[in-house]
């Protein structure tokens, strides 16, 4: 399905805010490359990004100006720098297992936004999430796994279907952003822009957010 960029941040602006926010160049541009990283994944199944003593060296000295926060899953099988052909310097990743915006997520966001000046957070939810099957089979596990499946299951809500679970989930924790007062100002002044996300672990795309309802295919 075709869309705009324009229409994946608005629909990620609805999720955090609940309503509409001014347009920010400087997260559409961020989202143009993302993509375009993602593309060129697809056609070479390699990283060609920069990983030289050149760039260490440079970001060691000069700091750290990261194009966008990623927040998704710590599965092996979703590395954001290789799905993004991003190097270092590149992306400021947040991962824990079902990409929850736990507080310690939600103050790396705010840190990302407000000291790094990134002007996109992509939220990425991804197929085959052990932790959304955690909770959709309602497992049971002692200790901070049990408090992460039980967030994920709030995330959830009543989907039984694991397309529809991903999706609600990835949905929440875009939601929990909208929490941040800090978030809420920087995108409020056309600074920050949201977006969701969903990465097939089979084919490696990166699926863009946009409708409010999943397709028949997600489903
Ligand atoms: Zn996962």
């Amino acid at each position: 399905m075709e869309h705009s960029y324009q229409q994946v941040l608005e629909r990620g602006a609805a999720l955090v805010t609940g309503g509409e926010l001014p347009p920010c160049p400087e997260a559409e541009a961020s989202l143009r490359c993302l993509m375009r990283g993602n593309a060129q994944y697809l056609d070479h199944s390699r990283n060609a990004a920069e990983l030289t003593d050149l760039i260490r060296l440079s970001t060691a000295h000069e700091g750290q100006h990261p194009y966008a926060a990623v927040v998704c899953c710590a599965d092996s099988r979703v590395p954001p720098e290789h799905i993004f052909s991003a190097g270092i310097g590149d992306l400021f990743v947040i991962r824990n297992a079902g990409n929850v915006m736990s507080p310690a997520a939600l103050g790396s966001v705010e840190y990302a936004a407000a000291h790094l000046h990134v002007p996109l957070i992509l939220v990425m939810g991804h197929r085959g999430c052990g932790a959304v099957v955690a909770a959709l089979q309602k497992h049971r596990e002692a200790g901070a796994l049990g408090e992460l499946i039980a967030e994920v299951s709030l995330g959830i809500g009543h989907a039984r279907d694991p397309r529809q679970a991903e999706r609600n989930n990835l949905c929440h924790s875009l939601e929990t952003l909208g929490q941040s007062e800090v978030l809420r100002d920087l995108a409020d002044r056309g600074r920050l822009g949201f977006a969701g996300a969903v990465y097939d672990i089979r084919s490696g795309a990166v699926e863009l957010l946009v409708d409010p309802e999943p397709s028949a295919e997600d489903r």
